[in-house]
């Protein structure tokens, strides 16, 4: 038996992330990653902090802190992340949802006026499948066509739809973009790569090094996929329709300049709950 209790431990870990760069972060993801060792809910480790930790679930959590330190995301090493109300795996081939991207969400579900219609959402670069399935989550009638070029995401998102009961109502196609989609949608929603090339190499650790690159470089200014997904939008959407992109915090005014060239003068910015433009959102005529 160790001599340390799981509260030691927790602290011991923790430490070690602060050490490692992860600043106010350190104390939540020691104790995401105990919970993750002991396979305890957060409330039976809490009535348990003062005992000691057996070797086996010290060695793991060690082993769980040294790969965090290393800056591999807390959501690699758990497998998973919340998003909306869903639960979502998450594995190296997916950009691990992000709280910002819940303003598309948002976005999305206050243009529908009638939640139990039988709308047609189209989701272009789905990734883990989380925009797509959260709007399902919201939208019981809904129907959603989620598209990624990469086959590995569609795995992920595939596990993704059927871990929150979504698969009878989500198809899945690998392709560029909508290439191939021609069918006309009620929503139109997307996260493309938007970052632009050369900033990669300044991002935090987690970002750089474990997320995949195809879900982040949006070429030299990070603008390219957007052109292309207003044409999309412009050929998809049924009159009416919504469409409603994720941005980068500094692209609001380029991204409506987009919108507006290829013929959405009605586009809106919308901003994250960090005060940043998050999403540019239009309706077709
Ligand atoms: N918001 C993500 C980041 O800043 C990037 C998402 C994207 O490129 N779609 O890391």
């Amino acid at each position: 038996m160790n001599a340390l209790s799981w509260r030691e431990a927790l602290r011991a870990g923790a430490a070690r992330l602060r050490e490692a760069g992860l600043g106010d972060d350190a104390e939540a993801d020691a104790r995401r990653l105990l919970e993750s060792a002991s396979r305890l809910e957060a409330a039976s480790l809490i009535a348990q902090l003062n005992a000691p930790i057996p070797d086996q679930e010290a060695a793991h959590f060690d082993a769980l802190i040294a790969r965090r330190a290393a800056r591999e995301p807390l959501s690699h090493i758990t497998g998973s992340v919340g998003f909306w109300t869903l639960d979502l795996r998450v594995t190296r081939d997916v950009l691990t949802p992000r709280a910002d991207t819940e303003t598309v969400v948002e976005t999305a579900l206050a243009s529908v006026s009638d939640r139990n219609a039988p709308l047609a959402i189209l989701d272009i670069a789905t990734g883990s499948g989380a925009i797509a399935l959260a709007l399902l989550s919201e939208l019981p009638n809904a129907r959603a066509v989620a598209t990624d070029v990469s086959a590995a995401a569609l795995a992920v998102a595939r596990e993704n739809a059927a871990r929150n009961a979504l698969s009878g109502r989500i198809e899945f196609i690998e392709t560029s973009w909508a290439d191939g989609v021609d069918v006309p949608f009620d929503l139109l929603v997307s996260n493309p790569p938007y970052i632009a090339s050369a900033v990669i190499e300044t991002l935090e650790p987690e970002v750089k090094d474990f997320e995949p690159r195809l879900a982040l470089d949006g070429g030299p200014d990070g603008l390219v996929p957007y052109p292309h997904l207003f044409a999309e939008a412009r050929r998809l959407l049924k009159s009416g329709g919504t469409g409603v992109f994720e941005i980068g915090y500094d692209q609001g005014e380029a991204a409506l300049a987009l919108a507006q060239a290829a013929g959405f003068e009605n586009a809106m910015l919308r901003r994250d709950l960090g005060g940043n433009d998050r999403a540019v959102a239009f309706t077709r005529d």
